[in-house]
């Protein structure tokens, strides 16, 4: 009787946190805006290390254990990391698999690409045109997109753990209105340099201009898997020199020589942007600091002179 009542009185003295899935997400980004969900509940598991390009990626044994316990995976889809679909389906078949930018052929078998006043409705999922794929893929760069993958991984997290759902549901609310005064407080620090000339390191940005109406001038390389040819880089030469393009933008995982050879003999000058934020701390206050950061950054640089 006594142990009965013993056991009995530990099962109630559990916390709720044994039953909270356990979440992974898979770059600072994304598992930023789970960490805010979840805050209070528990801390999601990073899959990839912050420095680490999302692109293409050897996946190590502590990230492989990662995914294998993961019951929830947050990521942002196969376009973007394919080893990670595959990852997934090898170490985690029956994890709860959400891919926040749906793949392109998905969205063609849809029927989207025929409806683009559908597709305008559909913030939140990605929705470029192919002309802007690989941009489509760095869909975290526009806030209202952030704001919109709140409420999927609350919904998500909602039906998976009810018992906590009050809280997630406050988190997300929480994070929907910083996001959207951060959209506004972006919107004040590039409107001075709107029209400015720059161009970037790579096509990742599509999404952030769109929202804030401004536009590069080009990239130095359309994605971090193709490098630039000798006669793309002479093209975008004759561009900084012809075209009034203030700023060229590097990244911190990519040498700097090529943009001091673009740069070179002009009055352009250059500065880092981070579109993953990996030099920021991770959890909840990641992404929309690497947001202001970008803004910032970009505004200081197309402003000076
Ligand atoms: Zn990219």
């Amino acid at each position: 009787m006594f142990l009965r009542s013993l056991f009995l009185l530990m099962l109630l003295s559990m916390p709720a946190a044994a039953q909270v899935p356990r979440v992974a997400a898979d770059i600072g980004p994304v598992h930023s805006l789970v960490a805010r969900v979840m805050d209070g509940v528990d801390v999601p598991a990073l899959i990839l290390p912050p420095a680490a390009s999302p692109h293409g990626h050897a996946l190590r044994p502590s990230e492989a254990r990662t995914i294998e316990n993961a019951e929830v995976v947050f990521w942002i889809g196969p376009d973007l990391e394919p080893w990670l679909d595959d990852a997934i389906g090898a170490l985690a078949p029956d994890a709860h698999s959400v891919a926040l930018v749906p793949a392109a052929a998905d969205h063609e078998e849809a029927g989207d690409h025929d409806d683009h006043e559908e597709q305008d409705d559909h913030e939140g999922q990605g929705g470029r045109d192919d002309d802007h794929d690989h941009a489509r893929l760095h869909a975290w760069l526009d806030p209202q997109v952030g704001k919109a993958w709140l409420d999927t991984i609350r919904e998500t997290l909602v039906a998976l753990d009810p018992e906590n759902a009050v809280i997630y549901e406050a988190n997300a609310e929480a994070g929907r209105a910083e996001l959207d005064k951060l959209t506004a407080r972006i919107e004040e620090i590039v409107a001075p340099v709107r029209g400015r000339g720059f161009v970037v390191f790579h096509d990742a940005y599509g999404a952030f201009e769109e929202r804030f109406r401004i536009a590069a001038r080009g990239a130095i390389q359309p994605s971090e898997a193709s490098p630039p040819s000798a006669a793309g880089v002479a093209a975008l030469r004759e561009r900084v020199l012809a075209d009034d393009v203030v700023c060229v933008f590097s990244e911190p995982q990519y040498s700097a020589g090529l943009v001091r050879t673009l740069i070179e003999g002009t009055e352009a000058r250059t500065a880092v942007l981070d579109p993953l934020g990996t030099l920021i701390p991770t959890g909840k206050g990641l992404y929309p600091a690497l947001l202001d950061n970008l803004a910032r950054t970009m505004a200081s640089c197309l402003l000076e002179g």
